[in-house]
């Protein structure tokens, strides 16, 4: 079994469709980490193709503030004013399925959730190394995939010891070792790489990858300006920050 997972789309449907693409010969299924919404000017088209080729969909904090069930001022002014946006061009069903996508979810050996395995609705960031060693105890399967910092990354303890690789690319997953990675952003990467990022899951060949995927940035980001969203989501396309 081959999973691509997904995660922080933000309503960014070039990115979303090049991934989708790119994934289509090397993934036999398709997982959705959350924040499928946000920021980008495609959050239907992102919900409905999500909604249609994902086998699972776990929520993000993007779809608990678009939703209701989060307060849109826990969010810095970009993200509210996004989310205020997006809000207006949901109809109730787009809302109900939102809310109702759960907060943590299981595959094989592999626990599935936004931003932490520890408090998921409290939507903490996990990007030193002691933030991802400090929730292994949070989870019990062998791997925890996360999204929500937007940047890929892995953690691994063993009896050998611990070992964080904040830039991996390819992680052997390897028999006594448990692993926490993070699948990286479709929509808005902030590892100063713009092109798209996602996870293959190869569970037989114990293998995850981290995939880059170049797409239609320019559309993009002349949807977001003339969606009248605020400009700066359209430059931190460019620069992957
Ligand atoms: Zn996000």
């Amino acid at each position: 079994m081959r999973y691509a997972i997904l995660s922080d789309i933000h309503g960014n449907l070039e990115a979303l469709d090049a991934v989708l693409a790119d994934a289509a010969s090397r993934a036999d299924a398709i997982l959705c980490l959350g924040d499928i919404v946000g920021y980008g000017a495609d959050p239907v088209a992102c919900i409905e193709r999500v909604a249609e080729r994902a086998e699972l969909v776990i929520a993000g904090n993007h779809e608990h503030g678009v939703a209701g069930l989060l307060a849109l001022d826990w969010f810095n002014d970009w993200a509210r004013a996004a989310a205020e946006w997006t809000r207006g061009r949901l109809d109730l069903d787009h809302l109900s399925w939102l809310a109702g996508r759960p907060l943590v979810g299981h595959t094989d050996d592999a626990t599935l959730v936004h931003a932490s395995p520890d408090r998921p609705a409290e939507w903490e960031y996990l990007v030193s190394a002691d933030d991802g060693y400090g929730v292994f105890a949070a989870f019990a399967t062998r791997v925890c995939f996360v999204g929500h910092s937007h940047r890929p990354g892995a953690w691994s303890l063993g009896s050998s010891g611990r070992a964080h690789e904040p830039d991996a690319t390819a992680i052997e997953l390897e028999r006594g070792r448990r692993y926490l990675i993070n699948v990286g952003s479709v929509g808005q990467p902030r590892d100063r790489d713009p092109r798209a990022a996602y996870a293959l899951w190869d569970v037989d060949g114990r293998r995850v990858t981290i995939r880059r995927v170049t797409y239609d940035l320019a559309t993009a980001r002349r949807k977001i300006l003339a969606a009248g969203l605020p400009r700066f989501l359209a430059e931190r396309l460019t620069i992957g920050a």
